[in-house]
């Protein structure tokens, strides 16, 4: 075989691999966000956002200096993004509610997390996910951690949305078939 001719060959299988190893790694990534960006279209609906102002979902990197959230959204940029691999070890309902409280700052169109903010997008996006049970797992995944100079909730008042929601019933369709999380 000739020089040129291996050297193509060699380009060539290259080219396969990267073309190979390119899409598996896009499959595996959006078949997983495909998830986040339906909780987030979810809660952009419920509060009303208007299609042409809906925004993206996209995976942080781990080189984010906001890295250690599990989500958060960024005005400047019209979007949320997410930890994906943060996100994907906690229940469904905590996935929810975070998805909910990121869209409560699209609606107002936060641009710094000020402690009124986190406070709003908490309250209006637990009560926004309308589910008792979407509410408890986020209370649950807050329980032992006390951010409240930053104006997150704390367990104790989760619980009390989740209370309220359990009152009037509330619960979202997959936790009316998948009751059994509730811990
Ligand atoms: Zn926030
Ligand atoms: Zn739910």
């Amino acid at each position: 075989m000739n020089f040129k001719l291996k050297i193509l060959g060699i380009i060539a299988l290259l080219s396969v691999t990267y073309f190979m190893a390119k899409n598996t790694v896009k499959k595996s990534f959006s078949n997983k966000l495909t998830q986040y960006e339906t909780l987030a279209e979810e809660g952009q609906l419920a509060f009303g956002i208007p299609r042409e102002k809906r925004v993206k979902v996209v995976k942080m990197v781990p080189s984010d200096p906001l890295y250690k959230n599990s989500a958060y959204y960024s005005a400047e940029d019209n979007k949320i993004f997410i930890n994906e691999e943060m996100l994907n070890k906690v229940p469904y309902g905590c996935k929810r509610s975070i998805m909910f409280h990121e869209c409560v700052h699209i609606k107002y169109g936060d641009t710094r997390a000020t402690p009124q903010c986190e406070h709003r997008a908490d309250t209006e996006g637990f009560y926004a996910t309308e589910c008792y049970i979407c509410a408890h797992e986020i209370a649950v995944n807050r329980r032992g951690r006390d951010a409240r100079n930053r104006g997150y909730l704390m367990t104790k008042d989760i619980d009390k949305i989740s209370e309220d929601l359990k009152k009037q019933n509330k619960i979202c369709s997959y936790h009316q078939t998948n009751k059994l999380n509730l811990a």
